[in-house]
């Protein structure tokens, strides 16, 4: 299926590993040019040439080595040589997420930390580019968010709270004069993914549990109906087609790509 979006722009936070890294490479092999941003510049240039070297040098791909969810680290993404500015066709928010732990431990600070890079620096990045993608009458925003916006995981509390209020600003925004003139703004939902991420957790996760790591990772994958952690390749995938000219009718909503571990009808 050709998505109809080759020579477009994107903008892709989080891009030079995990989720954000295969819905860069699914753009950019659908032959748009993407802004790849992330903070560590040795592995996002690393990303960058290895994306290029696979698309054959057919699209543009520029590194910002960045932290996306400070204003000067924005300031400098609209401001990247080369780059379209503040005029993205696809913007794809998307940071670390919050460390796990017990809410009796968060004070103020771990709060606005969680709540600037989860729900502050998506809506920045939407107010930026939305009006200019309306006037165009072409516009994709997919916030990269959390399964634990429909299923909250305790220990993940910081999570849970600050993409909830996300979660809450899209549906409004989504749906406000924007969706008639040919923007969309949806929420891609990770369960569990094969990432850097769900490495870092995991030890913590089998210590609490008395596992070893290799004990924690086949009991969740065994409570995954798929049986498996999904890959960054297939959940860039579904990122792709939300910012298809064949999804412009669907917007405001939550897609859960957890290889049906959530249990609900919806
Ligand atoms: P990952 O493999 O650890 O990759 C995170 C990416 O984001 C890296 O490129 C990292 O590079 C970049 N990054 C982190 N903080 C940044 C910042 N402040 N500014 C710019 N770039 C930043 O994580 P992932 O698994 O892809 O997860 C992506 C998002 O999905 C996270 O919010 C995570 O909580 C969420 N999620 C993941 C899963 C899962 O199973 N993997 C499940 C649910 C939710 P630098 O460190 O060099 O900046």
């Amino acid at each position: 299926m050709d998505l109809g979006i080759a020579g477009k722009w994107a903008l892709v936070g989080g891009a030079s590993k995990g989720l954000g890294w295969g819905c860069a490479r699914a753009l950019a092999l659908e032959g748009v040019n993407v802004v790849m941003v992330a903070r560590g510049a040795e592995v996002l240039d690393k990303a960058v040439d290895d994306l290029r070297a696979e698309t054959g040098g057919k699209v543009k791909l520029i590194a910002v080595a960045q932290d996306i969810t400070t204003p000067a680290g924005r300031e400098a993404i609209w401001n990247v040589a080369g780059g379209p500015g503040k005029d993205y066709d696809i913007v794809v928010t998307n940071a670390g997420g919050p460390p796990p732990g017990d809410f009796r431990d968060w004070d103020r600070d771990a709060w606005i930390k969680a709540i600037d890079g989860n729900m502050l620096t998506p809506i920045e990045l939407i107010k930026a580019t939305v009006d200019g993608m309306a006037a165009r009458g072409f516009g994709r925003i997919v916030n990269i968010t959390s399964s634990a916006v429909k299923a909250p995981i305790d220990v993940l509390g910081l999570s849970n709270g600050a993409r909830s209020g996300l979660t809450g600003f899209v549906a409004g925004a989504s749906r406000s004069k924007i969706a008639g003139q040919g923007v969309t703004i949806n929420n891609l939902l990770p369960g569990k993914f094969d990432t850097d991420r769900i490495r870092a957790t995991l030890p913590a996760m089998a210590q609490k549990q008395g596992k070893t790591v290799e004990e924690m990772r086949a009991i969740q994958q065994a409570q995954i109906p798929a049986g498996r952690y999904g890959n960054p390749q297939e959940f860039g995938a579904i990122c792709a087609f939300l910012c298809s000219q064949h999804a412009a009718y669907m917007t405001g909503q939550n897609v859960l790509a957890d290889g049906g571990a959530y249990p609900g009808s919806f």
